[in-house]
């Protein structure tokens, strides 16, 4: 498909205008901002103070995917891998490990050897969540999970239980038969 270029008029090839007019918008906030900060004059304010605040984010939210602890801080996941397979981007890598047969928790036999989100791949999707049949896979409120390279963007299994903390749930498989 070819887009026609439209024919400008003399003083639209001049750019003038357009510059002027872009001008007079930066003023018109920069002295409603100078009014606001000396004269104490109201004005509604359309910048925030990052990261003190945040936007409030609506009810099913779907943000950063982080693993969560029970209340007495064991880990709930028994490394199914059903996250892992279903992720669509391929973002979730598990490895098992085996907890000891003489372990107080050894009936679940299976916890994460290493747990890793590459968070440069999630899609934020929330199907890691929807899967997980012991609830221990959960999407944060918060939306600015930042790193300063690629290899922070990786939440190793230490990261993603520092940012999950501990969820309290009724699902109590550690309880005697
Ligand atoms: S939110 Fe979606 S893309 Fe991100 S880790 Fe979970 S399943 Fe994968
Ligand atoms: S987080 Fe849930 S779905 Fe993923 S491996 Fe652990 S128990 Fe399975």
């Amino acid at each position: 498909m070819t887009v026609p270029r439209p024919n400008l008029s003399w003083h639209e090839r001049l750019y003038l205008p357009a510059v002027m007019g872009g001008l007079a918008v930066t003023l018109r906030r920069f002295s409603g901002t100078l009014g606001a900060l000396v004269l104490g004059r109201r004005s509604k304010r359309v910048t925030m103070f990052d990261p003190e605040e945040k936007w409030e984010v609506p009810p099913g939210y779907r943000g950063a995917p982080t693993l969560v602890k029970d209340e007495d801080g064991r880990e709930k996941c028994v490394s199914c891998q059903l996250c892992e397979f279903i992720c669509p981007p391929r973002a979730i890598r598990i490895v098992p490990g085996e907890i000891p047969p003489d372990a107080p928790n050894a009936k679940i036999e299976k916890a994460p050897k290493e747990f890793s989100i590459d968070m440069i791949r999630c899609i934020y999707c929330g199907m890691c969540e929807e899967v997980c049949p012991e609830e221990a896979i959960f999407l944060l409120k918060d939306y600015a999970v930042t790193g300063l390279s690629r290899a922070q963007m990786v939440h190793d299994k230490a990261r993603l239980y520092e940012l999950g903390g501990v969820m309290p749930r009724p699902i109590k498989k550690w309880a005697a038969k």
